[in-house]
């Protein structure tokens, strides 16, 4: 299965994402995870993103196309994905689609959680990593509303878009999102 996972920040995609994963034996492709450790080795790529990501922007989507498409090109790829952060605008969602009908791959589903925004800044305050302060918190919720959820739309019109609650416990959620990926495979 190829799957895109969409979410704001602090609807608890990462938690769930790593369950799927095992679950469906996916391979998982966060690109918030790939960003943090290029900038923790200090890479180029790694010390660009940090300056938008220390600001709750989006890094550049020409930076982030190119670091998906070489991962996708993993032979681990080949057993199907979840896609966790990325696409995060329009032009990576076309870019990806591109990509993905070259090679006769297209997406199985579009999964998104949603939460309602006053619980999102409850959660992300108390989290505690380097960009959970409440000014990017703001930012990274803006960034979300204004660029990523376009995709819900889009996403929708090509019939791909499942929406699952993402209020309750971790395994409620789970239980929801596992629900929805059995009803597409029967
Ligand atoms: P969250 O969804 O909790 O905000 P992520 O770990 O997914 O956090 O991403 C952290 C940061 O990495 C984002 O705020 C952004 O700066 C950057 N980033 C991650 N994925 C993308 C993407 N697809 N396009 C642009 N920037 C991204």
């Amino acid at each position: 299965m190829r799957i895109v996972f969409i979410g704001p920040p602090g609807a608890g995609k990462g938690t769930q994402a790593e369950q799927l994963v095992r679950t469906y034996e996916l391979a998982h492709l966060s690109t918030g995870d790939m960003l943090r450790a290029a900038r923790d080795a200090k890479t180029e790529v790694g010390q660009e993103a940090e300056q938008y990501m220390s600001r709750g922007e989006l890094v550049p989507d020409e930076l982030i196309v190119r670091i998906i498409s070489q991962r996708l090109q993993q032979p681990d790829c080949r057993k199907g994905y979840l896609l966790d952060g990325f696409p995060r605008t329009i032009a990576q969602a076309e870019s990806l689609d591109a990509t993905l009908a070259a090679g006769g791959t297209p997406l199985d589903v579009v999964l998104e959680i949603r939460v309602p925004e006053e619980e999102l800044f409850r959660r992300l305050a108390g989290r505690g990593r380097a960009d959970d302060q409440p000014e990017v918190i703001r930012q990274r919720l803006v960034a979300y509303r204004e660029q990523t959820e376009p995709l819900l739309d889009y996403y929708g019109k090509q019939g791909l878009l499942t929406t699952v609650d993402g209020l309750g416990s971790v395994e409620e959620v789970f239980d929801r999102l596992k629900a929805a990926l059995d009803e597409l495979a029967r």
